[in-house]
């Protein structure tokens, strides 16, 4: 079963808004192993519905929690059967890198950093810092986040990494004196949504405006897109805040709506997204065509599905989907969280 991302205007505000869904069984979507039907979720999410609209909606908001305990009815078991966890894997990994190059692609929050309250505090480890570094010195490797370039540079603060901040619509490569260590074109710049600067900073200051009385809540400018947090927004508001967010995009065609963990993301309707990003990157660094190249990808998140998807259809390199929870992914194999990536990573140098 493979996930897609299809947009479909809102019913009654034409809002184009992106689900995650599984074909071939296109009338589910998952939610964090919860399956629900599109349609049905759709007619309830449409403005002035009954009640059953306001418990869909704080059904879905509730899902995007990374703390959310598995149901009975998850089978974990099954779970881990199919995505065995990448620790335990180390010695079919290195069979698979044999003779390839690695190229290693990392998540920011929730993978290098831990999901936290206040997301201009989501700190990366010294550990885990100097874990990426080592990567580096050895593979080519990407930050690949739906933050701002600038931002994720700034918790990370490695110059040798490429960074794909805007959920990969902001991509540039590592700092001048790294670049002729390595091969194919380093001097790497992408930002396929210039044009919707203007519409983003008009979207970004409605926003802040129309959601300044709730407390709790947090817009965040991340250049090529906006994130309105509501992990700090008491459940009793979430409704009202998601009704203020739809009120200010319901103008905006350009743009459409996405739900993260205890986030909406606001994003260009360009088909752009993690994996595209990484295609980008392979192509630049020489790998597009090429079969000698192992890519590893890294991440918590539905926009991580992207990348996963990528790597499954050209049937190369490893998805690896931290998450404690069971969840319908295109990644092959899991971390717990993010200590783990860290260990993973050594284990990458290591072997
Ligand atoms: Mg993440």
């Amino acid at each position: 079963m493979t996930n897609q991302k299809m947009v479909i205007p809102d019913a009654k505000s034409g809002i184009p808004m992106a689900f995650p869904i599984a074909m071939p069984d296109s009338a589910l979507f998952p939610l964090n192993g919860n399956l629900f039907p599109v349609k049905k979720l759709l007619k309830k999410l449409a403005p002035n519905a009954n009640g059953a609209r306001i418990n869909a909606l704080l059904d879905s908001m509730r899902a995007s929690s990374p703390t959310r305990r598995p149901s009975d009815g998850e089978d974990h078991g099954s779970w881990n059967l199919h995505h065995p966890s990448a620790l335990t894997m180390f010695e079919e990994f290195t069979a698979a890198a044999k003779g390839k190059q690695i190229v290693v692609f990392l998540d920011y929050d929730g993978t290098l950093s831990p999901i936290v309250e206040d997301p201009d505090r989501a700190f990366i480890t010294s550990e885990m810092r100097e874990a990426v570094r080592d990567v580096a010195k050895l593979f080519p490797s990407a930050i690949v986040s739906g933050r701002c370039r600038a931002k994720v540079y700034d918790f990370v603060k490695l110059s040798e990494l490429y960074y794909a901040g805007s959920h990969g619509m902001d991509i540039k490569g590592p700092s001048k004196r790294h670049i002729s260590q390595r091969k194919g074109n380093q001097t790497v710049l992408c930002q396929p949504a210039r044009a919707f600067l203007p519409i983003i900073d008009e979207v970004y200051r409605a926003l802040i405006e129309q959601v300044m009385h709730i407390p709790g809540a947090k817009v965040e400018n991340n250049r090529f897109c906006l994130s309105v947090h509501y992990r700090c927004v008491e459940e009793k508001k979430w409704v009202e805040l998601a009704d203020q967010v739809k009120l200010v995009i319901k103008d905006y065609s350009q743009l459409r709506l996405n739900h993260g963990r205890k986030v909406f993301e606001i994003r260009p309707t360009i088909k752009w997204d993690k994996g595209n990003a990484v295609e980008f990157l392979l192509e630049s660094l020489g790998y597009d065509e090429s079969s000698d190249v192992l890519p590893i990808y890294i991440g918590d998140d539905r926009t991580d599905e992207d990348a996963f998807r990528v790597l499954r259809e050209r049937d190369q390199g490893l998805g690896i989907l931290v998450s404690k929870a069971p969840k319908e992914t295109n990644a092959s194999y899991t971390l717990q969280e993010p200590t783990e990536a860290s260990s993973t990573q050594k284990q990458i140098v290591t072997n």
